[in-house]
């Protein structure tokens, strides 16, 4: 079990119960979840904490529907972007990474806030980078019976 899909589920349901009661809806039909692909959710537990965390609120019984964005590494200095297969050949370049090495996962996977600084621009080099898109979790849309 991974504390970190269930400290998101938890976000993600008392986040709806509180926008759920402030529009006076009684119950959430729909909900879609837009989640960046260097989080390396796994939507299974995840599913399961929000369904779990869910009964008893409004937001029970809806159908929930994960959504795959891309993440999107910018320079600040020079404006190139990249994406994350480009982010990982970086962060494994600055931390050496063999190859063919066997049982070692980029710490991107782990901990995308790690990246920005691990990596410089391929462009430029510098290391004033950030990711820019699909670095977090949000609610994209919200059906209300
Ligand atoms: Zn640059």
């Amino acid at each position: 079990m991974s504390l970190h899909e269930w400290a998101v589920a938890d976000a993600i349901v008392s986040s709806l119960v509180n926008f759920c009661s402030s529009r006076g809806a009684s119950r959430i039909l729909k909900v879609e979840i837009v989640y960046g692909e260097a989080m390396e959710y796994n939507l299974e537990v995840l599913r399961d904490a929000v369904e779990y965390l869910s009964k008893g609120t409004p937001l029970e019984g809806a159908e929930i529907v994960f959504k795959e964005e891309k993440s999107i590494f910018r320079c600040n200095a020079c404006g190139a972007k990249w994406d994350i297969a480009e982010a990982e050949r970086l962060i494994n370049r600055a931390l050496k990474v063999e190859e063919e090495g066997e049982g070692f996962e980029s710490p991107l996977h782990f901990i995308p806030e790690l990246a920005s600084s691990l990596m410089r621009c391929p462009k430029c080099g510098s290391p004033d980078v950030e990711m820019v898109e699909g670095d977090s979790v949000r609610v994209s849309k919200v059906v209300m019976g």
